[in-house]
């Protein structure tokens, strides 16, 4: 029998599957401020969306938000197919999260920040070994050989015994990325993880991404000022403002033909 062949009767299972990522009513305060409104967004599996827009609309709180490093106020995010603010109760109603079910969710999500954030006192591998070891128990000659593929993949594989402080930013925040992968999620967040490079260091990040894009199915979702690399990576672009979406398209919809006056003025201004 040929599997692949769609059933004429029951839904195909694509048109019934549920998002990778998907916020629904999500509301995030900061005392009067609101920065996050209100917000819905879907991201299917596999599917790399680039975020961005002006300096505050609530570009990182979004992501941290999906990191669970920030409280949402209302609304819900769901990972996988699994609320991550909010799991069944014993009712069956939606009850608040608790820490562990929000850990275990959360850790189908990797992400990787503006600033490197890598352990200074470790060498490239003990960074990547670390997590995979002391968060999910594997043993250790386990958990080198998947370092050791990661930072190969990532074009490092001479530099496992460097510390960060022997490594260029560039090199830093790749094995930020290796140690991120090491947790097998499913979903990568990329907060601006250029911004704090030399340009000539940003192309081997961003090489990187790219071909961690092209070789896996992995979810990605990105914040970035870097509008040739949305424009060329992206299956989406959505522009973000005042905490909500404020237009998304195809990258040539969005750069190409931007329908909203805030999108113009925004995309003239970084252009
Ligand atoms: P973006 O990443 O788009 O530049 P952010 O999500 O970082 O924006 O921030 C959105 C808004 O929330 C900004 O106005 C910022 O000043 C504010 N904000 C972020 N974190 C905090 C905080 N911990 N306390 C108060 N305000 C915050
Ligand atoms: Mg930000």
């Amino acid at each position: 029998m040929n599997l692949s062949m769609p059933n004429p009767v029951q839904p195909t299972e694509a048109s019934v599957e549920e998002p990778m990522v998907r916020f629904r009513g999500v509301t995030k305060r900061y005392g009067d401020l609101t920065v996050l409104d209100h917000l819905d967004l879907d991201v299917q599996a596999g599917e790399k969306v680039a975020i961005i827009g002006p300096s505050g609309s609530g570009k990182s709180t979004l992501l941290r938000a999906l990191m669970t490093l920030e409280d949402i106020d209302e609304g819900v995010i769901m990972v996988d197919g699994e609320p991550l603010t909010h799991m069944p109760g014993a009712d069956g109603q939606l009850v608040p999260a608790s820490a562990r079910h929000q850990r275990s969710v959360r850790g189908k999500v990797g992400m990787v920040f503006q600033s490197f954030n890598l352990f200074p006192h470790m060498n490239a591998l003990q960074n990547v070994m670390e997590a995979p070891v002391q968060v999910l128990g594997m043993p250790k000659a386990q958990a080198r050989e998947r370092a050791e593929e990661l930072l190969a993949m990532v074009g490092l594989e001479d530099k496992l015994d460097h510390y960060p402080s022997q490594l260029s930013g560039g090199q830093q925040q790749r094995v930020a990325i290796a140690r991120a992968l090491a947790m097998r999620p499913k979903v990568m967040l990329f907060d601006e993880v250029t911004s704090a490079l030399d340009p000539e260091l940003c192309g081997e990040v961003l090489n990187v991404i790219r071909r961690l894009g092209d070789a896996h199915s992995l979810t990605m979702l990105m914040v970035t000022h870097q509008m040739g690399f949305a424009r060329e990576f992206a299956d989406r672009v959505c522009f973000f403002n005042q905490g909500r979406i404020h237009e998304q398209g195809s990258p040539d919809e969005l750069f190409g033909n931007p329908q909203q006056e805030r999108t113009q003025a925004f995309l003239s201004a970084v252009n």
